[in-house]
């Protein structure tokens, strides 16, 4: 099975308006003291409970932020979890703690809320580096191909496509559509695509995207920090480079991984992805010890960031003020977001009919209920 490519490698951090690498390094906000940081928590609780709001996190975010998340009732999740949980809340507020595209997301998909973010320029290397404008000239380029986007891009370009999928679902999705016969143009991480390729042989078309956490990793590090820890399992997610994934003991999405160090016997985990999600590993299994890999080469002194730039720019003190002031409201286009729920919702239902649940809630039936209408592209 042939894959093949295109160069597209290119993030456009140029765009009008758009927060790129090293301004969202400058803006990660300051680390508060104890004392502030116990008034800005208990302020928001109170907040959170007055605009009828609930607070909506990625595992990526700083660890206070997730577990404020989850003690005031709220999420924390991958995207598609987030995506479902706020589809599914009563709240009338959603603030959002992660990335962009997420809050658009949740708006997409809930458009009589408000949806509120920390800071709404918090970015992504793969939206960032997938242009609507030029994603939509590559599909009018190959109109043979079923349209297949990774949940990291704009509106825009979801509102140009069959189907949304995230990294739970996305090898599923692409499984059933090379059944159907259906070939494939894939945007943008080209890591994730070229894994999902391998692992189905579909015939797929790759945008040149990549994260900028991911892609850092680095396989003959890993490889060494292996032979250091022999028992440990290694947890990789997708969008790493392919010499890493072949080293993994599980491949998959931060909640798969998640379940992975939990239902894994082994005692210590070596972990390349955000390093934001070590904090919930840690919790849930506080027996167990994680290890980064590493993203630094031989010689460096520090041998692993694993820090999204645009998630640290999440922070207490943006919840409160978002709250407070109303401030950050994501907002998206009526047209773009009619177009963009479709394959959102196809994303959905297919979760939801799927053999393996991607969120052990109780809530399939619910979900199954709710999006049994839509049906392939
Ligand atoms: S970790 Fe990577 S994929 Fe996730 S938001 Fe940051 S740049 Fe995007």
């Amino acid at each position: 099975m042939q894959l093949k490519s295109v160069q597209y490698d290119k993030p456009h951090f140029s765009h009008a308006g758009q927060c790129g690498i090293g301004e969202a390094w400058a803006r990660i906000p300051p680390e508060l003291d104890r004392a502030q940081r116990l008034r800005t928590t208990e302020r928001i609780r109170a907040l959170l409970h007055e605009r009828d709001a609930v607070l909506v996190a990625h595992y990526y975010v700083d660890g206070e932020l997730q577990d404020l998340a989850r003690d005031t009732g709220g999420c924390v999740g991958d995207s598609l979890e987030m995506a479902r949980f706020g589809a599914q809340h009563q709240a009338s507020t959603l603030i959002v703690a992660g990335v962009r595209f997420m809050g658009e997301t949740a708006k997409i998909l809930s458009p009589e809320k408000r949806v509120l973010m920390p800071d709404d320029d918090a970015s992504c290397s793969l939206d960032l580096g997938c242009p609507a404008d030029e994603f939509s000239a590559f599909c009018d380029a190959h109109p043979d191909r079923t349209v297949v986007v990774y949940a990291n891009t704009s509106a825009a370009v979801k509102a140009r496509a069959d189907w949304v999928v995230t990294s739970s679902v996305g090898q599923d999705i692409v499984a059933h559509l090379h059944a159907c016969g259906e070939k494939i143009l894939w945007a943008p991480d080209r890591h994730l695509g070229a894994h999902i390729q391998r692992q189905t042989g579909a015939d797929m078309l790759l945008w040149h995207g990549s994260c900028l956490v991911h892609d850092e990793f680095k396989a003959d590090e890993l490889a060494a920090m292996a032979l250091e820890y022999p028992q440990a399992a290694i947890l990789v997610h997708p969008e790493s480079p392919a010499a890493v994934v072949a080293q993994a003991d599980v491949v998959g999405s931060t909640t798969q991984l998640i379940n992975a160090a939990g239902r894994l016997p082994t005692d210590t985990f070596i972990v390349a992805t955000d390093q934001g999600i070590l904090h919930d590993m840690r919790m849930r299994y506080p027996g167990k010890t994680f290890l980064p890999a590493p993203t630094a080469g031989q010689g460096a002194t520090c041998k692993s960031c694993a820090m999204c730039p645009w998630m640290a720019m999440n922070s207490l003190q943006g919840v409160e003020l978002a709250l407070e002031q109303g401030l950050c409201a994501i907002e998206v286009d009526p047209a773009i977001a009619q177009a963009a729920r479709r394959p959102i919702e196809r994303m959905l239902a297919f979760a939801a009919g799927h053999r393996q649940p991607v969120r052990a809630s109780g809530d399939l039936a619910r979900d199954a209920a709710l999006f049994q209408h839509f049906g392939p592209a």
